[in-house]
Parts: structure tokens; sequence; C-alpha cells
């Protein structure tokens, strides 16, 4: 299933002229195939006779880490959701939101059924009451690919109706937050909550909550499948197991690639087909615009959770934007600067007011870095989430590598 299929824009397109409608559902495994290949076995076998902390300390050996960006170890965090009462709730972040990610997305239109088989292990290792999958909206092709499959799985008597609740976001960056994400499935406004307490002690409608991310769920079905080494075995610059890039800007072939999470941006670069013609390397993004942006000469460091913070930033969802000599950084800076200002959720003032003014001081011909940097420290310092914490990143990075052009 690692299969890239860097040929499928192509093929949309040409279903697009020969008048297919929208959206335009892709070649994906579907269920005879998948089961034919073992799939749902590991399920039923568990659901039989598994034991759950079992389960657990194979996802603890793998290394499994989540996905989503935030990294938590997800052994570590069934337990914290157990050691809570039930009725437990399990809900998929399938927002997908950072600009440049797009690995969830390969996942759902390629391989659906290993990301559910893992989220019914998950939900059965946490005795979860119902599974909520919220889904981003602009991705409707994998909207329709789970609307028939989990239709399916109610068909062949895997899950009963109804138990998995295929929720449709709305274009909100903020609800892929996870708690903005439960305050929208809850049918309410996705603002951030305040934490303690913690999603794993209260999160939908009140409840304790496991949230995941699709692709951490894939891998769940995978380890249980083919044993932990399947991301362990895999060494390289001091890094342990598999990082799937999403990659994409200034490169020859933009795509998933799954690579060692040792990888440093050449190997990425290299990956990715080499840069574009007629492009020379100049900056990246490690992991987003929440990551903000790197010089080509920091080439060295393995991309991955924990090895990024000694230069400010960290690897998030491993969103890789390439960046080339015609890029102007702070161009690039501005722009992921204007991006948060929209979706800033406006609850708290270090990054509702923050953000709008980095926007404005990042207008002028001249930057005024003392001023940006106190900005920047109130942000991180004062704000309720992730947005307005990780928003400077993007203009403190550019101020430190790039000080010619501000
Ligand atoms: Fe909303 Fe920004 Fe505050 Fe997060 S930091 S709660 S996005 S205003």
């Amino acid at each position: 299933h690692h299969h890239i299929d860097h040929a499928s824009v192509p093929k949309i397109q040409a279903a697009i002229d020969a008048g297919a409608t929208h959206p335009i559902i892709p070649n994906y495994q579907g269920f005879e195939a998948y089961q034919s290949e073992g799939g749902y076995a590991t399920l039923r076998q568990l659901r039989k006779s598994g034991d759950w902390q079992n389960v657990q300390e194979q996802i603890k050996e793998a290394g499994l880490r989540g996905l989503g960006g935030a990294g938590f170890p997800s052994g570590t965090k069934w337990g914290f959701v157990r050691a809570n009462d039930g009725p437990r709730y399990l809900a998929v972040n399938g927002d997908e939101g950072e600009p440049g990610t797009f690995k969830d997305r390969q996942v759902l239109e390629q391989t659906p059924h290993l990301f559910l088989e893992g989220m019914l292990i998950a939900a059965w290792a946490i005795e979860a009451e119902t599974c909520f999958i919220y889904l981003r909206d602009e991705y409707p092709a994998a909207r329709e690919v789970l609307r028939q499959e989990i239709a399916r799985l109610e068909a062949e008597g895997i899950v009963a109706p109804g138990y998995i609740d295929l929720r449709r976001g709305a274009g909100a960056y903020i609800c892929g937050e996870e708690s903005a994400m439960i305050e929208s499935i809850e049918g309410k406004r996705g603002l951030p909550r305040h934490r303690p307490p913690f999603v794993a002690q209260v999160g939908v409608f009140d409840r304790p909550t496991l949230v995941h991310n699709i692709e951490t769920l894939y891998w769940v079905a995978r380890i249980l499948r083919e044993g932990a080494q399947v991301l362990n075995a895999t060494q390289k610059n001091g890094r342990t197991g598999l990082r799937n890039y999403s990659v994409s800007g200034r490169v020859a072939k933009p795509g998933v690639y799954l690579l060692p999470a040792g990888s440093t941006i050449l190997d990425i670069i290299d990956a990715a087909g080499g840069m574009a013609q007629g492009h020379s390397f100049k900056a990246y993004q490690p992991g987003g615009p929440s990551s903000g942006l790197l010089p080509a000469s920091l080439n060295a460091v393995p991309l991955d959770f924990d090895t990024l913070q000694e230069h400010g930033t960290f690897i998030g969802s491993a969103a890789v934007v390439v960046l080339s000599d015609h890029d102007s950084a702070r161009g690039a800076a501005l722009n992921m600067m204007r991006f948060f200002e929209d979706e800033s959720c406006g609850q708290c003032t270090p990054c509702r007011v923050g953000c709008e003014k980095a926007v404005k001081l990042m207008q002028a011909d001249r930057w005024d870095q003392d001023l940006l940097e106190e900005l920047s420290q109130t942000m991180v310092d004062a704000s309720i989430c992730g947005l307005g914490q990780a928003a400077p990143n993007c203009l403190r990075l550019t101020m430190k590598h790039f000080p010619d052009e501000v």
C-alpha cells in the first residue's frame, strides 16, 4: 500500500474532460480486496479474545506517536482515556488543515479500510461508545469513500448502524485544534478550550475522549497485523521509525513520501525528484506555516519530533514546503501571518490582535524588529492555543535567518 499515485492529477483532469461530475472518486482498495489480504481479521480476533493492554504494549513498542502534529505517544494516551470511567468516545481528527499537509487524504483515498480498522481497534481498546470522524470539508471525494465504506461495514455487521458518526467540517483551520474540533462535533462554534481538563478526561459531551489523527490509526492497523517492526525497524541519523512527509513547493515531484524519520531536508528533496527545474534551494517550512521558515543552510538536521526545538520550531504534521531563489522569505512570512490572522478564532486578545498587528508591522519597508519580537513573545506566552503560540514562528525565524530581507 505504499504506491504513490503521482499520476492521479492528470487522471482526474481526464475524468473531468470526459464529463465526470464532482466529486471524482479515486481508485481505492475496497472492502473485498482489503478483506482478502487479511483485513479485519485482527479486529475480529481482538473482539473475541483480545487483551487491550497487550495491544497497548505493541503500540508502545512500535513507538507510534500522534501524527496530527503533536507527537504524543499513542499507547500512553489510550491509558489516560481508559483511566476514566465510561462512557468514552473516540474522535478522529480528519481536519488536515495545516497548509501543505495531504498525507491523511492519501490514506483515505487509497487505503480507507486500513484507517477504519485501526480506528475500530482503538475504539475497542478504550471501549468507545461511538466513533466520531471529523472530516475536512475540502475532501469531498474522501467523504464519499468513507460514506460508502462505513455503510459497507454496517451491512457486513462489523459495526452497528450509527456507531461511526461521520461529521463534515466547514473549512475552519481552528477546528483542527482538538478541543475546538470537539466543540464543533458538539454543534458549537469551534473555540479552543482551556486545559486542564484534558480531552482524555473531559472531551466530547464532557466524556473521556480519545482523539487520534487519521494516519495514526492507519499505523495502528498495520502494527497489529505486521508487527511493531513495521514502524520501529528503520534507523537513520539516530532516529527510529518512518514518517510520511507531504512535500510541496519548488520540487520536481510534489507528493507524499514515506521516508525514515531521521531524514533531512536534502533527503526529502531528493525523494521528491530534486528541485524543480530552474530553481535552487533557499528555504523550507519543516511542518507547514506553524513551523515558520528555516534556511537551506540548516540542511543536516533530521526532521522528526523533538529535533527542531533548538532551532525554535517543530516538525508538526511533516508538511514540508520547499522555497527557492524565486521566493522571498519575507513575502512567505507575511503570507503565513495573513493566514493566521484570517484563521484566528478571535477568542483571545494576544492572538486576535497580535496577528493583525504583526501583519501591519510586516508590511513596513523595514520591520521594527524589537517591537515584533516583543509582540511575538506576548503571543507565545499568553495565547490560549497553539495557533497564537505558533503564529510568530514565521516572523521570528525570518528575522533570524533572513535579516537582509527585513
Ligand atoms: Fe483562538 Fe488564537 Fe486564542 Fe487560539 S490563540 S483560542 S485561535 S484567538
